[in-house]
């Protein structure tokens, strides 16, 4: 039944749209924070300086601002982390 409701959450969130009125309190990962929906499961980006949610426009720009964070998490492909632009240059280069 739980799949069922799940389609059927997933169909309405599709062509009616989701109001988005059962909300998590906000959370922090990852130097992002956002509620989610516990209809659709969809994130809502939520600002704690402004103490509302944000606009898409600024969600990008968040994401943007974190992917030029330097991240030490382990490459689940096994290639190698990006390395930084303003990465030290190794001295006997
Ligand atoms: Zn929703």
């Amino acid at each position: 039944m739980s799949v069922v409701r799940a389609i059927l959450n997933f169909l309405y969130e599709v062509f009616l749209g989701c109001s988005h009125q059962h909300l998590t309190r906000p959370f922090t990962l990852q130097n992002e924070t956002y509620m989610v929906c516990l209809d659709c499961g969809k994130q809502i980006y939520y600002s704690t300086e402004t103490m509302r949610t944000l606009s898409a426009r600024e969600v990008r720009r968040m994401h943007a601002a974190n992917a030029g964070e330097v991240r030490l998490m382990p490459s689940l492909t096994g290639r190698p982390a990006l390395i930084p632009t303003r990465a030290r240059k190794p001295d006997a280069a």
